[in-house]
Order: structure tokens, then C-alpha cells, then sequence
């Protein structure tokens, strides 16, 4: 089967430096004309993704090789898709042939590639940088970001860009309320940090909780916020006035726009806490161990759990590249490592004992343990064993 793949460019590092990737995301604030032509490149890309993903299938099924036409192919049909970025469209072909790549590579974890529908699609575009003799493509100023086609665009920064970063793509997309925003990501130089070496006191073993978020083998216990519950309050007395309302009159779509604004806002403060969490703990200390628990799965079991449970991977997404970059580690345990029925102060196996509920003694050696905090502490020495291995 051929597969066509683009060449990654590997950045240039001097020595004794890693490029890191930080993320920046401002909101934009577009005039008429930048939002027109914001809607018209959502629009031409998922245009040619299913042109190009239409083009794909009928090729496969004549002659079973994988193909997909560039974009450049289907212009002189559409000419629209001239009048937007050409970039975003290159875009929309390197998308297309990655999620092929770990469609075949893996098909049991990905799934073949979709059409897109704007019904149930994000819109959004994503465009690189190139550099030219006059300057790249693409570059922020004081308070805006030039596009190509667009020209400057109005933007909010809560942070600024070092000057040693590297602006390399962004993607501009907009929420279901109508709101703009762009993630801006930059190749970042920095000196290869020293590895840190972890001791026992500087390790932290930390377990999922469905109740606390997180459960520290120190004892130290994430939340839930108590934001969460008040935004999900909120929620549910919206919905409670959707169901009463006339579907189409005004009043209804100035409800189900504050229940997306409100969404969106959640969205937001669950980011928010994630990050200061995981900076927190990547900061504080040296090792962090965790067991590879299948996220998935556990949010399926809690379908009607709090709002958090779906961080959970990102969380640990999150820590381990915060713990990296500063030359720390997360280990990760094999998902199977037995942490709830062992005895973490003398290492009894449990079996008579009703390891579920939230506290019990051990017949052997009489502590009492609290299950969750029990479990992180044998995360912790297994993690630990593992370091020194
Ligand atoms: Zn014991």
C-alpha cells in the first residue's frame, strides 16, 4: 500500500538545547470583512477534506492504493477556494493524510477518517508560518495577529510571546457561541534541563479519585472545585427553562446562547484548573508516579460524574511535559499494578477484607488506611522501585 507522507522538518537546535512547543491561545476579535473571510476558509476547508476524502474512497475501492489528490487539483472546479489562505487548504491534505497514517497504523485505536459536516464539526483552520527574506508569513504585534489573507487581526493576549520563540502555525477556530479564537503554537529553544535525580521524599505517588479529582499518598486531595458545582447548578437551571420554552421564539435562542456561553465557560475554568494543578505539583516536586489507567473506560463508568473526570488524561498529558521540561519524571505504572489491596505499611495482600470501602484495618499489621490515600502510597513505592531499578 502506498502511503504519502509529508517530510516533518526536523527544527534546527544547537547543542545542548530541545525545542519545546508552548501554546498560546488568544481570543480574537475580528472586524466584518476578517469574520467573512474566516467563515468563507472554514467553509473551502472542509470543502476540499471531503472532496479530497471522496476522492480517496473511490480511488481505494478501483484500484486498492491509498492516494489522496492535493488541493491544488480541485481549484479550477471551485474557484472559491482562490480566495482564501492556500495555507489553511495544504492544511486541511496534511490533516487528512496524518489521520490516514494512524488509521492504518493502528486501526483499532483510530478511526477512519469522516466527512465533515458544519452541523457537527468545529470551524476552524490552521495555517503555517514561512519564513521569507522580508519576514515570516505569519507574526503577532502589540495587540494583533497578521495573517496572510486576512491582514491583522485584533487579538487579546493574556500572555506574550518570548522573543526567542518561533511563531510556527496557528489555528483559528470559533465556539458554538460565536466567539473567535486562535492557538498560536511556537517552537521554543531551551537548554536541555539536567535531569533531576528523585528521592523518596520528593516523589509524589498520586491516585485517581472520582470524588476528589485526585488523592496524594500524602494525603492532599485535589477538590472538586468549588466552581464546578455552582457552573453546574447554573447549567441545570437553564435546561430546566429550555424545556419549558417554545422552541424558535427569542426568548429560546437568548437561552440556548447564555447555555453555550455558559459551556464554554466551564470549558475554560476546567482548563484553568488543570493547568494550575498540574504546575503546581511539576513545580513542587521531583518524581511524580501514577498508574496508566484507561481514561476512557473510567469516564464511561461515570457518565453522570463531575465535569473532571474527562481532565484526567489531560492532567497527566499535562504534568508529564511540565515534569520534562524541567528534567523530572512521571512514571507510569502498568494499569493492571494491584494499589488498592495491598497494605502499603507491610505489604499484605488483602483478601478478607473489603478493600472498597473507603477505610479498613489490616489484620496484620493494624493500621487503618483510608483506600484512596492507601492506593497512592502504593503507587508511590512502586513507582519508586522503578526509579532506582
Ligand atoms: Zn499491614
Amino acid at each position: 500500500m502506498e502511503v504519502r507522507l509529508e517530510m516533518a522538518r526536523k527544527p534546527k537546535v544547537a547543542d545542548g538545547q530541545v525545542i519545546q512547543y508552548t501554546t498560546l491561545k488568544v481570543r480574537l476579535y475580528p472586524t466584518e470583512a476578517q469574520a467573512e473571510l474566516f467563515e468563507k476558509t472554514f467553509g473551502c476547508c472542509r470543502y476540499i477534506w471531503n472532496r479530497m476524502l471522496a476522492d480517496q474512497r473511490r480511488f481505494y475501492e478501483e484500484t486498492g492504493a491509498h492516494f489522496i489528490p492535493t488541493p491544488a487539483k480541485y481549484k479550477n472546479g471551485a474557484p472559491f477556494l482562490k480566495e482564501v489562505d492556500n495555507q489553511a487548504l495544504t492544511q486541511e491534505y496534511n490533516k487528512l493524510a496524518q489521520a490516514f497514517r494512524v488509521f492504518f497504523k493502528s486501526p483499532e485505536v483510530f478511526r477512519h477518517p469522516k466527512f465533515k459536516r458544519k452541523k457537527d464539526d468545529r470551524d476552524s483552520f490552521t495555517a503555517c508560518s514561512h519564513e521569507f527574506e522580508s519576514g515570516p508569513t505569519i507574526y503577532t504585534t502589540r495587540d494583533g495577529i497578521r495573517m496572510t489573507k486576512a491582514g491583522i487581526v485584533k487579538a487579546k493576549f493574556s500572555r506574550r510571546p518570548q522573543a526567542w520563540w518561533k511563531l510556527k502555525r496557528i489555528t483559528v477556530s470559533k465556539t458554538k457561541a460565536g466567539k473567535y479564537y486562535c492557538s498560536i503554537l511556537y517552537d521554543c529553544p531551551v537548554k536541555k534541563p539536567e535531569p533531576v535525580v528523585p528521592t523518596p521524599e520528593t516523589t509524589l505517588g498520586l491516585k485517581y479519585s472520582m470524588g476528589h479529582f485526585y488523592v496524594a499518598d500524602n494525603g492532599e486531595m485535589a477538590g472538586p472545585p468549588r466552581w464546578l458545582k455552582q457552573s453546574r447548578e447554573k447549567l441545570v437551571r437553564i435546561q430546566q427553562k429550555l424545556s419549558r420554552m417554545e422552541p424558535g421564539s427569542r426568548n429560546y435562542e437568548q437561552a440556548v446562547q447564555k447555555y453555550r456561553l455558559l459551556h464554554e465557560h466551564i470549558a475554560n475554568q476546567r482548563r484553568d484548573f488543570l493547568h494550575k494543578e498540574s504546575s503546581r505539583i511539576a513545580n513542587g516536586w521531583d518524581a511524580v508516579c501514577m498508574r496508566d489507567d484507561d481514561m476512557r473506560e473510567m469516564s464511561q463508568k461515570v457518565m453522570l460524574g463531575n465535569a473532571l473526570e474527562a481532565g484526567f488524561g489531560t492532567f497527566r498529558e499535562l504534568l508529564r511535559y511540565k515534569l520534562e521540561r524541567q528534567g523530572k519524571s512521571l512514571v507510569l505504572l502498568d494499569r493492571y499494578t494491584p494499589t488498592t489491596r495491598t497494605c502499603s505499611v507491610c505489604a499484605m495482600v488483602q483478601s478478607g477484607v473489603d478493600y472498597t470501602a473507603s477505610a479498613w484495618t489490616c489484620p496484620k499489621c493494624g493500621t487503618i488506611h483510608n483506600r484512596e490515600v492507601n492506593a497512592a502510597k502504593n503507587i508511590k513505592l512502586e513507582g519508586l522501585a522503578r526509579l532506582c531499578a
